[in-house]
């Protein structure tokens, strides 16, 4: 099922892409929550990780590259940053196509509040 991100990839409607290749689009998050937010996107439509297979495994190790060599690009590499991929609803995803926010440029804390 096609999603806004799709719509992204094939740059049919705009976004700040920030790399692009045959398997991944890197985006800036429209929303962002910290001075970098980055969504690094399959081009390949997969819902949720919990739609991903073994014939993903390749992809899906070429988004943990693409997230180094975008965290170098925007300068946040030496200091630091945090990979979230929410999964369905009690993770927190909104757009089901799998994406991984690539976050940093500041002190992010806590990554969880602590459960009660
Ligand atoms: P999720 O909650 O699914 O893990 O994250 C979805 C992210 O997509 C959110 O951080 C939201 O701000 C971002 N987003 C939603 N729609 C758009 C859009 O049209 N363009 C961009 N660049 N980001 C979007």
């Amino acid at each position: 099922m096609p999603t806004i991100f799709s719509k992204i990839i094939a740059k049919e409607i705009p976004s700040e892409i920030v790399f692009q290749d045959d398997r991944v689009t890197a985006f800036k998050d429209i929303n962002p929550i910290a001075p970098v937010h980055i969504l690094i996107v399959p081009n390949k439509e997969i819902p949720t990780v919990d739609d991903v297979t073994e014939a993903d495994e390749a992809i899906l190790g070429h988004m943990f590259v693409v997230a180094k060599n975008v965290a170098r690009q925007l300068g946040i590499a030496e200091k630091g940053y945090r990979l979230i991929v929410n999964c369905k609803s009690d993770g927190g995803q909104e757009v089901f196509h799998l994406h991984m926010h690539l976050v940093g440029g500041k002190r992010l804390g806590a990554m969880l509040v602590r459960h009660e």
